[in-house]
């Protein structure tokens, strides 16, 4: 994905609630401590659950994600694929 292309269209109010939640435009990261026990590269489904339960562990964690927060999974595969009741 070329970073000039939006992450996600249309830009309609549901997507842009989404990008909201898992691309906020004001997001600042917070101040980096100098070491970690884990760098994690990519924010979905397997960098989530290796970044929570390593924090959960006591582990100092940094997670990086380049584009939306939850990956294929929660963003356009198994979740939004599911049809609404
Ligand atoms: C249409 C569809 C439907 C699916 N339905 C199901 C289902 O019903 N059940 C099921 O179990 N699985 C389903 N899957 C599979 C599931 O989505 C994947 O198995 C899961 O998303 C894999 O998680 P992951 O964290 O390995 O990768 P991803 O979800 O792909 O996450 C990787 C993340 O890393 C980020 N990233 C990549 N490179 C970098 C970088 N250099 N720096 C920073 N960040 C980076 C990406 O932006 C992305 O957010 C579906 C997939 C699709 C496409």
């Amino acid at each position: 994905m070329s970073v000039a292309e939006p992450l996600v269209q249309p830009l309609d109010d549901a997507n842009q609630r989404l990008l909201d939640a898992v691309h906020p435009e004001d997001w600042r990261n917070p101040d980096l401590p100098d070491v970690y026990h884990l760098v994690v590269a990519g924010g979905g489904t397997a960098g989530l659950v290796s970044a929570v339960g390593s924090a959960g562990l006591g582990a100092r964690v940094a997670l990086v994600e380049r584009a939306l927060l939850g990956g294929d999974c929660l963003n356009v595969g198994c979740v939004r694929l599911r049809p609404r009741r």
